[in-house]
């Protein structure tokens, strides 16, 4: 297929990582970069995301206000990417003006390199929240879920989007939402208590 041209303003940069869960168990695949875009893509206007490798954000350095251009291809598996499009290449891009007028929150620098996201660890997210005031900031992230409901049966998975905070833990902005639950085998269900957030940045101070 022939990659679509697309070109637009950035509305956001956050990372680009998937979920694999298996009952209690987490792994996550650190894929790169999502772009949100507001411009047109295949000929059409409309905010559009568009997923990027790591040394294509290294290379570019893309931040909130950016004017962006490319070509890339749409998902062949949506359930797998919290992005529409992918593959980006023939990527240019020219720093705008836009200049943020107060805060953080959110976060719009250009964001740190994946390692830095590993080594924070993120807390869950409302979706609600997320929607109505994270996605601009970097360190918002909408994941794509794989859950492997019976690990004697992989072939057998179910798939789902999380949103995390892997920022401050003082932005005042946060809000976790209800705990998430994760269908395992046999009916059974396993609920990621508060703890689990608590362990996943406890290296972290408040305000960093
Ligand atoms: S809650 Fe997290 S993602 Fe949302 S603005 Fe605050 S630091 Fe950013």
């Amino acid at each position: 297929m022939a990659k679509l041209p697309f070109d637009g303003r950035v509305d956001s940069v956050q990372p680009r990582i998937r979920l694999l869960r298996s009952f209690d168990e987490v792994t996550h695949n650190y894929l790169g970069y999502a772009l949100t875009v507001t411009g047109t893509v295949a000929g059409v206007e409309r905010q559009f995301s568009v997923g990027l490798g790591r040394s294509a954000q290294a290379k570019h350095q893309f931040r909130v206000g950016d004017y962006v251009c490319g070509e890339c291809l749409p998902v062949e598996r949506p359930e797998l990417e919290a992005v529409e499009f992918y593959k980006a290449s023939k990527l240019w891009n020219t720093e705008g003006d836009w200049q943020q007028e107060q805060g953080p929150p959110p976060w719009c620098e250009v964001p740190p390199p994946l390692e830095t996201y590993r080594e924070r660890g993120h807390r869950r997210l409302t979706a609600v929240t997320y929607k109505k005031r994270c996605v601009a900031c970097m360190w918002g992230c909408r994941m794509a879920v794989e859950i492997t409901v019976d690990h004697w049966n992989p072939g057998r998975k179910e798939y789902r989007y999380e949103t995390f905070c892997y920022g401050p833990l003082s932005c005042p902005w946060y809000a976790a939402g209800p705990n998430r639950k994760v269908p395992g085998c046999q009916g059974m269900v396993y609920t990621e208590d508060d703890w689990v957030d608590e362990q996943n940045t406890e290296g972290r101070d408040e305000d960093e």
